[in-house]
């Protein structure tokens, strides 16, 4: 087995701006940026999973999890092969996945979650807009639907937010998703900075730390979170999203 690509997930609601973080992110040197829902929106709609894309999507509905760790994985590893993304250097950033607690386990093998960054925004009705909005600019004509965004949001509150309780707790950052793309930027950047110095030397010098240890822990763990975690599980707990 290959060893687990060292990884930041973005999280947080539909209309969070996981996916405008995600791609300038991406646009620094040593990040690479993975959106889910994109890799999907690229498949050619007349092929099976491209259906099968179609007919849950434009219900605002997830896609089946083994089909879709199945395309992501060999999304990844087609992307490694071609050498776009290079995890000795890179620093994977993912949004849109994983969705729900099935799908964060069929990731355990792929995936060593470094940090979380939890976009939060405790104004549904604005997120809301914000799709609404971005559905008619961007011409993606289910999103524009009421009912679809709202069953959307369902989806999260039911399958994707509880799997912020499957992450140790200080692994988890939240910011602020309110704010203007570069003031959230500048929060993001000031959790993901440390992380990838942790992990990384200069992505520019090409210089390459060894690669983790990567045996024992599976970055999943089951002891209390430290002190410190204490006021991020309380606010878990007020279940802003
Ligand atoms: P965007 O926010 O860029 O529109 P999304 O991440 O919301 O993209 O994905 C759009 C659609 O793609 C979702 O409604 C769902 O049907 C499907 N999808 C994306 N990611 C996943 C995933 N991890 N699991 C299952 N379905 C997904």
């Amino acid at each position: 087995m290959h060893s687990r690509y060292r990884t930041i997930l973005l999280f947080g609601a539909p209309g969070a701006g996981k996916g405008t973080q995600g791609k300038i992110l991406g646009q620094v040197p040593g990040f690479y940026h993975l959106s889910c829902g994109e890799v999907f929106r690229n498949l050619d709609t007349s092929s099976t999973l491209g259906k099968v894309f179609m007919e849950y999507s434009s219900k605002g509905l997830l896609v089946p999890d083994e089909p879709t760790i199945q395309m992501w994985s060999q999304n990844m590893h087609a992307r490694t092969i071609l050498g776009i993304y290079k995890p000795a250097v890179d620093l994977l950033v993912l949004d849109g996945i994983p969705r729900n607690l099935e799908q964060a386990k069929l990731l355990e093998k792929h995936i060593k979650v470094l940090k979380i960054i939890h976009l939060v925004c405790p104004d549904k009705e604005k997120m809301i807009d914000r799709l609404r909005r971005r559905a008619l600019k961007e011409n993606r004509v289910d999103d524009a639907k009421e009912e679809v965004i709202r069953k959307r949001w369902q989806v999260y509150e039911r399958e994707t937010f509880p799997v912020l309780d499957y992450y140790p707790a200080d692994l988890i950052s939240e910011v602020d998703a309110m704010g203007s793309p570069a003031a959230v930027l500048a929060k993001v950047l000031e959790v993901v900075v440390p992380v990838q110095n942790t992990h990384y030397k200069n992505a520019l010098s090409g210089e390459v730390l060894p690669k983790d240890m990567d045996g024992a822990s599976n970055g999943v763990h089951h002891t209390p979170p430290p002190a410190h975690a204490e006021d991020k599980v309380a606010a878990k707990k007020t279940k802003r999203h």
